[in-house]
């Protein structure tokens, strides 16, 4: 078994996890199955191998989350100068549960492109399908131990932010460390895919909404815009979008395509953008936003900013075909 990732980062992981009795491990707000499946495998093996350390894994619970496992929730005023593991997540500000943390270090773990958090130990890789697969190369790799559990986890944290080996992302590596899980794990791979994709038949009547409703212009940018009150006729939640959003890759007329979800609570609008071809985290980052080159993701406050990011996702759409 050849280690995909260098010895001295392996070792310099394992070493600054070692120090600390008391850890807590964060990811982004709005978690997605990577980063919650990462948040939890790394908790468990932690506590496999250092059974003695205090070791958290914080932020909001997402009720359909929950069978990855459950999260902390934890005065922070008890801890003494924790370790803070960033997982899944490149700035600061997206950082979901860390209010009132007095930290010593930060280990960041993530697989997005680098922002403002830069880790004492630092493991920032943008070619890895997903920060699971990360973890699941550290667990492989280093003494940290796991169990089948633990692999169950980060197969389908794999599995998701890879749309099933179907992105870009998706690289020899990610299918040797999926190789070495299960051969390692023996976990039953094909009825795990259960958990991430049954899903109830109002959730599909909402698919084939989005689909009757995109509009798609003449450079082939697709958008919708999502009201609150649709998401109340269909029954899903505002984080419904997002999961969905990746079904619509391998459509013809499209390059680009952006959903825009009305999030009544936060008084903003929540947008996934996804792109076939033009290069979409830098007009992101110009909305509030970021992510990966392909998979980006902004919070605006008004129509007018919505309707200005459209203009510039299709701008990107004709240069590209124009290229
Ligand atoms: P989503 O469409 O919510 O699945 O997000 C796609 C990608 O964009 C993920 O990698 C997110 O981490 C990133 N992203 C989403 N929203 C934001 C934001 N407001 N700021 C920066 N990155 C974001």
């Amino acid at each position: 078994m050849i280690p995909i990732i260098k010895k001295s980062l392996l070792n310099g992981i394992y070493k600054e996890i070692k120090k600390y009795d008391e850890i807590v491990i964060a990811r982004h707000v709005g978690p997605d199955p990577d980063a919650i499946c990462s948040q939890i495998a790394l908790r468990e093996a932690i506590k496999l191998t250092f059974p003695e350390k205090k070791v958290y894994a914080v932020g909001a619970s997402v009720a359909k989350f929950k069978k990855f496992g459950n999260l902390n929730h934890i005065n922070y005023n008890e801890l003494n100068n924790p370790l803070l593991i960033v997982l899944d997540v490149p700035n600061l500000y997206r950082v979901d549960g860390i209010e009132g943390l007095k930290y010593k270090n930060i280990l960041k773990i993530d697989h997005h492109p680098k922002e403002d958090i830069v880790g004492d130990v630092d493991w920032t890789d943008t070619e890895k399908s997903s920060t699971a697969q990360m973890i699941a190369e550290l667990v492989l790799y280093s003494k940290l131990k796991f169990n089948q559990k633990i692999a169950e986890n980060l197969f389908l944290g794999i599995v998701s932010d890879s749309e099933r080996f179907s992105l870009k992302n998706t690289t020899y590596e990610t299918f040797e460390t999926v190789k070495e899980l299960i051969k390692q794990s023996n976990i039953d791979f094909t009825s795990l895919y259960d958990s991430l994709y049954t899903r109830p038949f109002s959730e599909h009547k909402f698919i084939a909404f989005i689909t009757n409703n995109l509009v798609i212009n003449e450079h082939k940018l697709g958008y919708i815009k999502i009201s609150d009150q649709d998401l109340k006729d269909f029954n899903v939640d505002v984080a419904t979008p997002a999961n969905l959003i990746n079904g619509y890759n391998f459509i013809d007329e499209l390059l680009v395509w952006v959903f825009i979800t009305e999030d009544i609570k936060n008084d903003q609008y929540k947008i996934s953008i996804r792109s076939r071809g033009p290069v979409i985290n830098e007009i992101a980052h110009n909305y509030n936003g970021g992510g990966h080159k392909f998979a980006s993701g902004a919070r605006l406050k008004t129509m007018e900013e919505v309707d200005n990011l459209i203009k510039d996702l299709s701008k990107a759409c004709q240069d590209y075909e124009n290229k």
